[in-house]
């Protein structure tokens, strides 16, 4: 949901309208395009239980193009964006990465529909530049590369790769001026000379997070998706889809920012700031004494608005909430034991930090709030 925080914030501020599509599509739509047919491997296909023939969106041009010859009839009507994030189904011969690849899995997507090309260009480069601030937020490095049409267009589209070993695709990147291609489409071998700066060029495995498409008139032609110009003369709409992964995004994070034991969620998309955990002791009195701090301290941090994840299990010893709480990786570790409440402090650990540092809970807050307010 932060993940999706950030990608709903970004398309809202580029204009884009916040819809939800069914998954299930007929086949007639399909075969207007012709994808029916040349989807049929990706596409889950199958007929319900009065034969009609009934698939699983894969992805939505289709039907925002046909929904569009019921909104899209002027000059007036244009332009118009709009986007949502939804589960998508595929086929997929390889799914095995957990969320990196998943046969059902979250696509943001949206669709954008303009009178010429020259706007749709205009659209583009503003759909780029909200695509870099999300993958920036998330606390991404990336790659802008150009890559394959596939079935939609003939020109270069831009795709979005973290570098990563566990990627399924080449970069081929210049790191001095971040020129870069997908080894796809590209002519370039590790060590040419930058095309753009003369630098060497390199080669490493990444992840696509992210895919902008123009996608001309090729779906607006094919469901008869017109509008009237100001002379009164038909032409086709011109569109453009773009994509992003919430769950391939946030399997990404997980690839680039983890140690041996476990996860480093970045702030902003963290699912909780605040990790607290009660270390448990025989004496039945001073386990009490910690516990009523422990739940005093979560009391506060809550009403602070920090988002807290309270480890207030009974059966767990000290050794097992620390590998729960490094594997989770909330950004923040807090320890009350009987040891800091003797001290009148809190154990604080950063989850990238080695050190855990011995504080009062007011230094605590005082280091934490700050942060929240950003
Ligand atoms: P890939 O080449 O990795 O199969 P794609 O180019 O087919 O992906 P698009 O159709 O461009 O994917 O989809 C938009 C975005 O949706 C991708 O950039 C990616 O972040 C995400 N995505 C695509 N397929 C999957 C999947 N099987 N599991 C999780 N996320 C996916
Ligand atoms: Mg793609």
């Amino acid at each position: 949901e932060k993940v999706n925080r950030i990608i709903r914030e970004e398309m809202n501020a580029i204009g884009g309208q916040e819809i939800l599509l069914s998954a299930f599509q007929p086949k007639e739509r399909w075969q207007k395009t012709g994808r029916w047919e040349s989807m049929k491997d990706i596409m889950y296909q199958f007929h319900d239980h009065s034969a009609r023939d009934l698939g699983l969106a894969a992805t939505h041009e289709e039907a925002l193009a046909e929904i569009a010859t019921q909104t899209i009839f002027s000059y007036k009507d244009l332009p118009l964006f709009v986007y949502q994030i939804q589960t998508k189904f595929r086929d997929e011969p390889r799914a095995k990465s957990g969320l990196i690849r998943g046969r059902e899995f979250l696509m943001k997507d949206l669709y954008s529909f303009h009178r010429d090309e020259q706007d749709l260009g205009a659209f583009y480069e503003k759909a780029d530049a909200a695509y870099r601030n999300i993958f920036s937020r998330c606390g991404l490095s990336f790659y802008v590369t150009e890559a394959s049409g596939g079935t939609f267009t003939k020109e270069f589209t831009h795709e979005y790769q973290v570098l990563a070993d566990a990627g399924e695709d080449w970069t081929l990147y210049c790191a001095a001026c971040g020129y870069a291609q997908n080894k796809e489409v590209s002519s370039l071998a590790a060590g040419d000379p930058c095309p753009k700066c003369k630098k060497k060029i390199q080669m490493a495995r990444s992840i696509e997070v992210g895919n902008i498409f123009k996608l001309g008139t090729k779906f607006s032609e094919a469901f008869g998706l017109l509008y009237a110009n100001e002379f009164g003369i038909k032409k086709p709409v011109w569109m453009g889809s773009y994509g992003i992964g919430p769950g391939r995004l946030m399997g990404t994070i997980v690839e680039v920012s983890h140690d041996a034991k476990g996860v480093f969620w970045p702030d902003v998309v963290a699912p909780f700031s605040v990790h607290l955990l009660i270390i448990k002791t025989k004496d039945e009195k001073a386990a009490r004494g910690v516990e009523k701090a422990a739940d005093a301290l979560y009391q506060t941090l809550l009403a602070k608005g920090v988002e807290v994840l309270y480890d207030d299990r009974a059966d767990k010893t000290a050794g097992e909430k620390f590998a729960d709480s490094d594997l989770i990786g909330i950004p923040w570790r807090v320890v009350l034991s009987a040891n800091t409440l003797s001290k009148k402090c809190v154990e604080v650990k950063r989850r990238n930090e080695k050190e855990a540092r011995i504080m009062t809970q007011k230094e605590f807050l005082a280091h934490i709030l700050p942060r929240k307010a950003k």
